[in-house]
């Protein structure tokens, strides 16, 4: 996921004392890419750290000393967390169980298991995959206040909200700006400079390196976030392994969509739900986007674009082929 999918437009016009930055870093696992309009100091090397704070004192699991670290460590104990943590656990959980777990964050070892990002990614045994399943469920995780028990066995693993996360954090730091993680996760805070609307690409989960599909425009304080089967994937016998795993089977989940992407007006949420419409399909998303006031295009291998209402006239179709249905 090292595709930056913002369009900022022509560069605008800007109020007088008002420069424009644009960086681009490391963070996350993820490239960084931030379009700032500011009077100030340039606040990209601040974004940068704050981000891979997050990333090492919060989600890593591969940095020993983060907090899901420690709890996945002491699974079958308690462990007190942070206000933070516990703050985004409460809300997770609750996503979980609304999404009826096709969002679930204890695929931890699963996730392990799969290695998508590793070196050399196979397609695990079904004996070894099952074995994990029996260690995966929302439900395995019982929160009291900032306690947190998971079940022996059980491992969290928060990559599916993680950039989102760390759209709210920054969010809360930033005026006037584009922050975008990996091209999946997007924010917009404010008005632009010359007041145009903030624009967002939409990859084509099919011709990543070419044109755009298209382009949503977002309003200043809300957040975009894209779930798809292109972002992270091994072919094998010409299937595709992707990265978003079904957590009843274990498998990556091949339903059809390509990608998935919602806007809605936090950065958690946001990423959470794309993840968990993307497992759920478009009818069983439905009653989600609504429970959660989020809007969404769904993207299938038919290049058929489904958009839900609210968005109709914000979504812009790029690209020949594709044909564009209300939701
Ligand atoms: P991105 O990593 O581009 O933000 P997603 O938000 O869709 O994409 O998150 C996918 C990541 O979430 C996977 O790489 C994996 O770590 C984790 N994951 C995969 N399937 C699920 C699922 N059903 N529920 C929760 N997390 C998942
Ligand atoms: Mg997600």
């Amino acid at each position: 996921a090292v595709l930056c999918g913002t369009l900022t437009g022509a560069v605008p016009v800007l109020a007088k004392d008002a420069e424009k930055y644009t960086n681009t870093d490391f963070a996350m696992d993820t490239v960084v890419s931030e379009t700032l309009y500011t009077t100030g100091d340039d606040l990209n090397t601040e974004i940068g750290n704050k981000l891979r704070e997050i990333e090492s004192g919060l989600l890593s699991w591969t940095d020993e000393d983060s907090q899901i670290s420690k709890l996945n460590a002491a699974a079958g104990e308690t462990t007190e967390v942070s206000d933070e943590l516990a703050g985004y656990l409460a809300k997770i959980e609750q996503l979980a169980g609304d999404s009826d777990g096709a969002f679930d964050p204890t695929l931890g070892k699963v996730i392990r298991l799969w290695n998508i990002d590793g070196e050399d990614p196979h397609v695990p045994e079904a004996s070894e995959l099952d074995a994990l399943l029996k260690d995966v469920g929302y439900q395995k995780v019982t929160l009291d206040g900032n306690k947190v028990t998971l079940a022996k066995d059980t491992t969290l693993d928060l990559g599916a909200v993680g950039k989102g996360i760390g759209c709210g954090v920054i969010s809360e730091f930033l005026k006037d700006q584009i922050l975008n993680l990996g091209g999946s996760s997007v924010f917009a805070y404010g008005q632009k400079p010359d007041d145009s609307p903030w624009k967002v690409a939409v990859s084509d989960p099919r011709d990543t390196e070419g044109e755009y599909l298209g382009a949503i425009t977002i309003e200043g304080g809300e957040f975009l976030s894209t779930s798809g089967d292109y972002e992270k994937y091994f072919m094998e016998d010409g299937k595709r392994y992707h990265h978003i795993l079904d957590p009843k089977t274990g498998y990556p989940v091949w339903n059809g969509l390509t990608s998935v992407t919602i806007i809605c007006d936090q950065g958690y949420l946001a990423d959470g739900l794309s993840t968990a419409c993307f497992v759920l399909g478009m009818d069983a998303a439905k009653p989600l986007l609504e429970k959660y006031d989020a809007e969404a295009v769904f993207v299938d291998e038919g290049k058929n674009v489904y958009v839900t209402s609210g968005l109709m006239d914000k979504f812009e179709l790029m690209k020949d082929g594709y044909i564009v249905n209300e939701l």
